[in-house]
């Protein structure tokens, strides 16, 4: 059985083919993958486009053989879709409904499943959504202290993200400290260019950093994570209109306002050259999630660990290391070497020492074999 997987970001769209066989149905092997990137920058106009290069080179991978399901990320699913949801017009309507709650990211998803579900008619084709895993947050989390009339008109809560990220990492770590997933209690940061922290409590999410919209919590790459929203208030009073607070708050903030841009290596390396800026953007952002850290280990019950992930959880040793430097009132401390050889792996590691009270694990992400695993748990297993 081939499932193909599209995972539409707000300028990306990543895709993989993964096989299952009846003796090994989980996780499936990975026999393609690819990306396009830069859409909507210069020659890639919109995910349509993205789409058809993607079929294009399918058709080169899979040399006549056609996939057997498709399994779409979606980044919001609102408070109607708790779960993955096999597509029919009505869900995709349903989606789109939604696209207002997620304008940056909600329509690349669509726009992939309607050109999917026009090009393979016949193929079933399953949405999976990065709110999901957050359906379980207890209101006294998901809401905001505003008036009850928001929620009900417009649906303003908090609805959290990641979450097909957040669940596959944590099972993973529990796997590699064996313990039951059911039985975990704990804190996972995704840190990626949107990063969020979420915490879990015996294997359910019961409090996550980013809100109604994918901006709220963190320092990110170019998103501002919490501002006072007396900021917002206070520029509109000085002309800024809607679409001007967005870029200002989604594109031109985070580390690309603090560092004058948004990647990570060259940021931690200017940092270590003298640059106060790039010092200051690190510091800021270390901060502000050991902060949520400290926070959501009280929101979990005790965290049993901690676990990092995303591009700069995966990749950062320097971030990683500065992230640690402030966990000490935890009992947490860093083992040096191997939070170098933690980088780029592919199984995940403890970068933290042993006598550590609570042990810090670096797992990498890999949200396209979630999606295929619950793509396959819908359709149905080979
Ligand atoms: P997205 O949220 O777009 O899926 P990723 O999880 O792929 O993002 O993370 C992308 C970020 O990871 C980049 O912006 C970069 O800052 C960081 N990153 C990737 N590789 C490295 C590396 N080798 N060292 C430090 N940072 C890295």
């Amino acid at each position: 059985m081939l499932v193909l997987v599209l995972n539409a970001g707000s300028s990306s769209l990543k895709y993989s083919v993964r096989r299952f066989d009846p003796d090994r149905p989980s996780g499936g092997v990975r026999i393609a993958k690819g990306i396009v990137e830069r859409i909507g920058e210069g020659g890639v106009t919109d995910h349509v486009q993205a789409f058809d290069i993607v079929s294009g080179e399918l058709d080169e991978v899979l040399g006549g053989r056609t996939v057997d399901a498709v399994g779409h990320r979606v980044v919001h699913g609102g408070e109607r879709f708790t779960g993955p949801a096999l597509i029919d017009n009505e869900i995709i309507r349903a989606i789109e409904q939604l696209n207002e709650l997620a304008p940056l990211h909600n329509p690349p998803g669509v726009q992939c499943i309607r050109a999917a579900t026009r090009a393979w008619t016949k193929v079933p084709q399953v949405a999976v959504f990065d709110t999901s895993f957050h359906r379980t947050l207890p209101e006294h989390a998901w809401r905001y202290a505003l008036p009850e009339e928001l929620y009900r008109r417009y649906g303003i809560r908090r609805y959290g993200f990641h979450g097909t990220s957040v669940q596959y990492v944590g099972q993973r770590a529990t796997d590699l400290m064996d313990v039951r997933w059911e039985d975990f209690d704990g804190v996972v940061a995704h840190l990626g260019n949107g990063a969020s922290v979420t915490a879990v409590r015996g294997g359910r999410s019961v409090d996550t950093s980013m809100g109604f919209t994918p901006l709220e919590g963190l320092v990110m790459g170019t998103r501002s994570g919490d501002v006072d929203p007396g900021v917002l208030v206070f520029l509109l009073r000085k002309g800024y209109d809607a679409d001007g607070l967005d870029s200002l708050l989604n594109r031109n903030s985070g580390f690309k306002a603090l560092a004058g841009h948004n990647d990570m290596r060259a940021i931690t390396e200017a940092a270590a050259a003298g640059n106060e800026e790039a010092e200051l953007a690190l510091e800021t952002a270390a901060h502000r999630l050991a902060r949520y850290i400290g926070g959501y280990h009280v929101a979990c019950g005790g965290a049993q660990a901690v676990v990092l992930t995303g591009g700069v959880g995966e990749n950062s040793a320097p971030f990683r290391a500065r992230l640690l430097a402030k966990l000490g009132p935890l009992g947490i401390s860093l083992d040096p070497a191997a939070n170098e050889e933690a980088t780029g792996l592919e199984e995940g590691r403890t970068i933290s020492t042993p006598d550590s009270a609570i042990p810090v694990l670096v797992v990498p992400t890999d949200e396209e074999h979630a999606i295929a695993e619950a793509t396959v748990a819908v359709v149905g297993a080979p």
